[in-house]
């Protein structure tokens, strides 16, 4: 595909395009990386050639530092496992973890993410502050990092830096293992405006209130309203059942009910975890236009709970998908524990449909995509005119895909299998992976390690 770099166009026999598949599309972007040319029933016309492409998927939710500690909190305590305990050994990693670190964390991240079709990623930055919880010379220290690492690997970032002032509900005091993340509106208006230069095709910031447990309702519309227009405004909402009681308590009302009778919640919001929700709160988030932030693979690790999704698809809402804490790094994984738990608790199949869209696969990439893509304030999550160079050349030889046709594609690829059948990965206009593999892959994996031996003394 070395010519492809070249001639900034591609010949898809297949290609998603937002109405559905499409045959012969022929693809072409512009030295930005932003699509120029779309045609179906097109001509090759010299393009090199790929069997089966799909737009690169959104990842709406990362906390990049821990990719560190995926996996590392399976082991029964002697009390009784939760949430809780496991928050006890990420602040652990939150608690030491550097700026040169972080980079090189977010660049393995990044890397298991491009090669396993996220194109995208929206990062809920809440490392502020260095281990004593002084400020660092530039305010925008760590999320810059994150930053760099996402440029270094080609990854489109949407850099979220988040509010964080409390402890808990009532304005609580930040506990001790808090302090990293101590901030208030003006600290993050700040780390917006430093990041301001860095803002391309690439490139984007939002801001992320915390939680209704770590940032004040006033904190929060008062971000919402400084933060400049169309920026995306993301925010934990109801992951834990706790959350809820302890809402209930201070407010006497739930999370997601007081969030939208208090703040100017809209499109431009993203309502992640919004696992534990009443009938009137799934109409409320749909009716709103937000974006259902679901993270089923870090649900499911956490033990948080099942998002109700059939009825908030029937109301009309939207959603798209993260891996969050990265148990986790392929949109595979998060879109097929997304439709089991469904599945499991239902107790019958192919629940993320539409009233005109009964095909399960085809249903849930397209959904993550638009909700993903709005969640993310980037023009990503579609294969048209206007909207960034993202795709995924599927591996046409593997056994797994053999024989089929362009309406099973999405079936396979998510329901069939453990390989990875993503083969080439194009961002922004860039082959980031071919073959499988990332160009700076052994380089970024040794500095990893490197950081990981450091991070685990
Ligand atoms: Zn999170």
């Amino acid at each position: 595909m070395g010519e492809a770099v070249s001639a900034h166009s591609l010949f898809a026999r297949h290609a998603l395009l937002p109405d559905g598949w499409a045959e012969r599309v022929r693809l072409t972007w512009d030295a930005d990386g932003s699509l120029t040319e779309v045609r179906a029933g097109a001509a090759a016309d010299g393009a090199p050639t790929a069997q089966w492409v799909v737009p690169g998927m959104v990842n709406l939710h990362s906390h990049a530092f821990q990719r560190a500690m995926a996996g590392l909190a399976e082991t029964a305590g002697d009390s009784e496992d939760s949430f809780w305990t496991w928050r006890e050994l990420m602040y652990g990693f939150a608690g030491r973890i550097t700026p040169e670190q972080l980079e090189a964390v977010a660049a393995q991240l990044f890397v298991d993410c491009l090669r396993h079709g996220y194109t995208s990623v929206c990062e809920f930055h809440y490392l502020h502050r260095d281990p004593d919880g002084r400020q660092y010379a530039a305010p925008a220290e760590m999320a810059a990092r994150v930053a760099s690492a996402a440029e270094a690997t080609g990854m489109g970032l949407t850099m979220l830096p988040v509010l964080y002032s409390h402890g808990g509900f009532g304005g609580l005091a930040l506990g001790e293992r808090q302090r990293r993340f101590n901030s208030n509106v003006e600290h993050v208006l700040a780390i917006v405006e430093a990041l301001a230069p860095l803002r391309s095709g690439q490139f984007e910031t939002g801001a992320a209130p915390h939680s209704l447990r770590a940032a004040a309702l006033p904190q929060i519309v008062e971000l919402a309203v400084a933060l400049p227009a169309g920026r995306p405004l993301h925010i934990h909402i109801a992951e834990q059942q706790a959350e809820i009681d302890a809402c209930l308590a201070a407010h006497g009302r739930r999370p997601v009910a007081l969030l939208l009778e208090r703040a100017p919640v809209d499109a431009r919001w993203c309502l992640v975890h919004a696992t534990h929700v009443t009938d009137e709160e799934v109409a409320g988030i749909a009716a709103s236009g937000a974006v259902a932030g679901l993270c089923p693979g870090t649900e499911a690790n956490l033990g948080d709970g099942l998002f109700p999704l059939a009825p908030f698809i029937a109301a009309g809402g939207r959603f798209g998908i993260g891996s969050d804490s990265h148990v986790g790094t392929s949109p595979v994984e998060e879109l097929r524990w997304l439709e089991y738990g469904q599945r499991l608790r239902a107790q019958r199949r192919n629940i993320a449909v539409g009233a005109r869209q009964k095909n399960v696969g085809d249903f849930l990439w397209q959904q993550a995509l638009t909700g993903g893509a709005q969640a993310s304030g980037r023009p990503v999550g579609a294969l048209a005119v206007g909207r960034r160079a993202d795709l995924l050349v599927l591996d046409a030889d593997h056994p797994d895909l053999s024989g089929a046709r362009a309406s099973e594609i999405l079936g396979l690829l998510i329901f069939a299998g453990n390989d990875n059948l993503v083969r080439d990965v194009l961002v922004g206009g860039r082959w980031v992976v071919r073959a499988g593999r990332h160009a700076e892959q052994d380089a970024i994996a040794r500095r990893y390690l490197a950081a990981l031996t450091q991070l685990r003394e």
